[in-house]
């Protein structure tokens, strides 16, 4: 094998809700050997579970609205300890506000680590929407009702694309064009960070 594979990867996922960016974060976090942390499954899972978190936030999340940064920062904070995100992780749908970017900021300066790129999918707003919708239909998520939809997509727009206005003067912003077959966008991601000298470990190599 080659010996220039990346020695952390620690990245963001970041993109509209439909932008197929949960999709493309596994395949970019199993490449690497790094596991993909998605705020909105751990959630899903707590609500379905019936744990003390789940119901805490089952409301907020059946609006569409944002759980408290303290909350979701906190639990963000206890994954990324984990010893398997120790060399790197993929985090999809966080931080999606300034206090968000705020706390990761914190967390990762007191362990002396960096972000290594931050993956922005750009879909326009009528394809997330369709794609949305789709989901909705296959998957039957209570969040991806129309009213739903169009609530998370204004936080989106609100919220969360600024926080790249952020990471762009530090040189991390990766963007992609979110639009074409799954193929055609996960090659697109792969060489992108390939051009940044982000190649992922051989599959089944030494960590
Ligand atoms: P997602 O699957 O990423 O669209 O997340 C589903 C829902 O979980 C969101 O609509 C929010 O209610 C909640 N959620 C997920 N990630 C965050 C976050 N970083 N901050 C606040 N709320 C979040």
């Amino acid at each position: 094998m080659t010996a220039a594979a990346t020695s952390s990867a620690r990245f963001l996922i970041v993109g509209p809700q439909g932008s197929g960016k949960g999709t493309q974060g596994v395949l970019v976090a199993e490449a690497f050997g790094v596991p993909q942390v998605a705020t909105g499954d751990i959630f899903r899972a707590n609500v379905a579970g019936g744990t003390e978190l789940g119901k805490r936030v089952q409301a907020i999340i059946e609006a569409g609205d944002l759980v408290p940064d303290e909350l979701t920062s906190e639990l963000v904070r206890d994954r990324l300890s984990q010893p398997d995100a120790a060399s790197g992780f993929l985090l999809d749908g966080y931080p999606r506000n300034r206090g968000q970017v705020a706390d990761l900021d914190d967390f990762l300066a007191a362990r002396g680590e960096q972000l290594d790129a931050v993956l922005e999918l750009e879909v326009p707003r009528d394809e997330s929407i369709s794609r949305l919708r789709h989901r909705a239909i296959e998957q039957g998520r209570t969040d991806d009702t129309e009213e739903v939809i169009a609530n998370r997509l204004a936080i989106y727009e609100r919220e969360t694309a600024p926080i790249l206005d952020l990471y762009r003067p530090r040189g991390l912003v990766v963007r992609i064009d979110g639009v074409g077959s799954l193929d055609e966008v996960t090659s697109r991601i792969f060489e992108a960070l390939a051009s940044r000298g982000l190649v992922p470990r051989h599959p089944g190599a030494a960590a």
